[in-house]
This record gives C-alpha cells, structure tokens and sequence, in this order.
C-alpha cells in the first residue's frame, strides 16, 4: 500500500480528469459505493475457487460478528447499488466509479495490496454494440494520454451451456494427464479447471496449448455475437488480436472478454480488462439484465506514461505576492483573492522573511510575475509588478491594470 506523493500525483490527477470527462461524454453516470461489503457478495460473484476469493480478500469480522470485506473490485459492489436503490427501473444505466480496492497479493512492479481501479459498468445492454463502444472508449483514452503501444486482446467464453460443454471436456483432458498437472492445476481439477488454462507455470504451457478450446463449443448466438463485435471493431478501425486463450479470473464473465497489454511493466503488463456479465444481475437477486463494463488500474497506467515519458499538464503559477508590514500583509491578502477573482493563479508568501528572501521565494516559485506590496502599495491603492521570465522593468499599476497586464 503506497503514499502518492505530489510530484507522482500531478499524473494521477491527469490520468483522472482525463477519464472522468471521457466517460462522461459517453453518457456513463458517476456512483460511489462503499469500500467495504458483507463478504458473501465477493463470495457469491467473483466465485468461491478463484484467485481473489480463496486467497486474496482483506476479511475481517465487525464488532457485531458480521463478515465484512475491503472490496477487491467494484462490479460486486455497483450492482449490489444498482439493484438496492433499483436504478434500472427506466431503463438500461452506464455508471462508472472510481477508488481503492484491496487484494492480499504478493506486490511487486505493477502490483499492489491497495490500488486504484477506474471501473465503468453497462447494465441493461445485450447487443455487442456496447462491448464495442466500452473498447472503443479505452483506445480514446489511450490516446488522448499518449499512449501507443497498447495492444487489445478479445476473445469469447460463451455461455453457460457451452462453458459446461468445455468444462467437462476439459476435466477429461486434464484428467488423462495427470501426471503433467502442477500442484494449483491438481487442486483445481473438479472445481476450476478453466483457471488452469491462465497458468504462468512454463512446465504446463505445452498441455494447456493442446487444451480443448472453448471456440469449438461456442453457441450459435454467442458465435454471431462475437462476430458482429469484431465487424464493430472492424469499423471502427481498431486493431486487435483474437486471443482464444484469454480467460479472466472472475465467474461471473460470459461471452466477450477483452484487455488491454503492454511489453512495457514486465510481468504485470495487463492495463485494463472486461467483458459481459449477463448472468450477474440474477445471481445477485434482480431481474435478469444483460451487462457488460471494463475496470483499469490506475497505478500501472501511471507507470506507462512514465515509460513513455509523458508529462502532466500543470497550470503554472501567474504571481508570487510578497509584502512586508501588517497592513500590507493584509492587502496583499485582498489583492491576492481579488486577484484569483479574475482567474490568476496567485500565491501568497505566507509567514515572515525579508523582502530578499522572499524575492527568492518567489523566484523559486516559477511565477511569471511577483507583486510586491509595501506601506506605499497600500497608501497609494496599487500593486508593484516584476516579470520574472521576461524582459521589463518593475512596475506601479493598479489590481485592473495589473489584471490585464497579466491577461495580456
Ligand atoms: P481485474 O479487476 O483483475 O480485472 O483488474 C483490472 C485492472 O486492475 C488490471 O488490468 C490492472 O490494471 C489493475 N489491477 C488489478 N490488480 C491489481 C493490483 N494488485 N495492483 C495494481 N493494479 C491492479
């Protein structure tokens, strides 16, 4: 769990307000949930044999007995919200949130026990139309932080009927090799032996390489659907790469799944994944909604732009105002919100010091201009100006003046 400090911070508020009027010009709707859940909704939708589940969750009982869990994602949590404050009551919803999840996982580059996920979910929308869209949006995002070397991965993991078909000829597959499983691929054998297909163990790549694979089973409509998706991409211009290998460590995925990855973070080169979700909203106790959303997290995007060597725009500051005396220091402090009134970025040197080494302060600053206020300022009402970065001399002028000398 890492401090941000504010040199690292200036890219998270970029990362941030980037993403927040994106996804609000593509109609999705802010909401908040809180950051802890009774543990059962983890439980019942992430599923009880996944990675997060068995060994990942930050559990702990409340002072009534109740089990309370930090919450590992946001889905489980925005739709438990949809369905309490029945938000779908007129019609489909896009929301999207943001904050801290927690997983007890083994931290390195790119991978903390306290991390930040952006997270948009679509409730209520069964064409492919809106797993384009949510894709779609990502590239646009990429984009509009400068990042090129991306790549998108999708695949589909169809629907129950077809998983269940895959399933069992999968527990055959591994079951005729069982010499070959490792000891997590042994103990997952009759509870999930879809997770044994993501392995990183390179002693099983070759099994899992001769796999059954889940397209051969796939439904008529899941098949139309993943093809109607990828001539939505198509359209859109965005390259892509069909990934029949790509699962995701949730139950509660059906259908499309997608990521987004980079060379570029080692091991932890995921930046953002998602999928359709059709069957949660039932599971979770509502009417059946198709649903599909998408989370990134913000820690490795940061560490991306960094890689490419992107820096956040930062307003610069316009004044520094020093002064000197106890009315000064009192009309310095008038001028300086009148100042921001107008929209100036101003700062106000607060505490004591000589004029020289405040002069330096404001120096250091960066400030474009100092204004210096003395008992003559204030008897004649003006404001001396000093451009700092540019040519000319030091001048009296009026706040107006000094306003528009600023604007200018
Ligand atoms: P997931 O919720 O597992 O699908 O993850 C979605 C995204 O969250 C990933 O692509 C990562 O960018 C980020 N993420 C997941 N787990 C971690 C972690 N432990 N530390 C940092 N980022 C993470």
């Amino acid at each position: 769990m890492n401090d941000i400090l504010p040199d690292e911070a200036a890219l998270w508020m970029f990362v941030e307000q980037t993403t927040r009027q994106l996804l609000t010009s593509y109609g999705y709707g802010n909401i908040r949930m809180p950051v802890v859940e009774e543990t059962r909704l983890f439980n019942r939708s992430i599923g009880e044999v996944t990675d997060i589940v068995e060994k990942e969750m930050y559990t702990f009982n409340d002072r009534n007995g109740d089990s309370l869990t930090l919450r590992p994602e946001g889905t489980a949590g925005c739709v438990r919200a949809v369905l309490e404050h029945n938000l779908l009551y007129d019609g489909p919803k896009k929301l999207f949130y943001e904050g801290p999840m927690f997983r007890y996982e083994r931290p390195q580059k790119g991978r903390y026990r306290q991390f930040h996920q952006f997270g948009a979910e679509a409730l209520g929308f069964a064409g492919p139309e809106i797993d384009a869209e949510q894709i779609v949006m990502l590239g646009r995002l990429w984009r509009q932080l400068g990042l090129t070397e991306v790549e998108l991965q999708i695949n589909s993991i169809g629907d129950s009927e077809a998983r269940a078909q895959h399933r069992a000829a999968l527990v055959r597959y591994f079951e005729s090799h069982q010499d070959q499983l490792d000891e997590d691929a042994r103990r997952r054998l009759y509870t999930n032996p879809l997770r044994t297909l993501d392995s990183k163990n390179p002693a099983m790549q070759a099994l899992v390489e001769d796999a059954p694979k889940l397209a051969d089973y796939l439904g008529d409509e899941a098949r139309a659907h993943f093809e109607r998706l990828q001539s939505l991409l198509n359209a859109a211009g965005l390259a892509y790469r069909v990934n029949p290998r790509l699962v995701r460590g949730f139950d509660y995925y059906n259908r499309t799944v997608f990521e987004w990855v980079t060379t570029k973070l080692g091991a932890q080169g995921t930046i953002a994944g998602g999928g359709r979700y059709d069957g949660l909203v039932e599971q979770l106790g509502g009417k059946p909604q198709p649903a599909c959303g998408f989370a990134f997290g913000t820690e490795r995007l940061v560490l991306l732009l960094r890689e490419h060597d992107v820096k956040a725009p930062s307003r610069q500051l316009d004044v520094y105002i020093i002064h000197a005396g106890e009315s000064a220091a009192a009309y310095a402090m008038q001028s300086a919100e009148r100042l921001r009134d107008a929209g100036v970025a101003a700062q106000m040197h607060c505490g004591v010091g000589s004029f020289k080494a405040q002069m330096k302060k404001a120096d250091a600053s960066g400030a474009r201009f100092a204004i210096i206020v003395g008992d003559d300022e204030v008897a004649a009402a003006e404001l001396s100006l000093k451009p700092l970065r540019e040519p000319g001399e030091q001048q009296r002028l009026s706040l107006d003046a000094v306003i528009a000398r600023i604007g200018s």
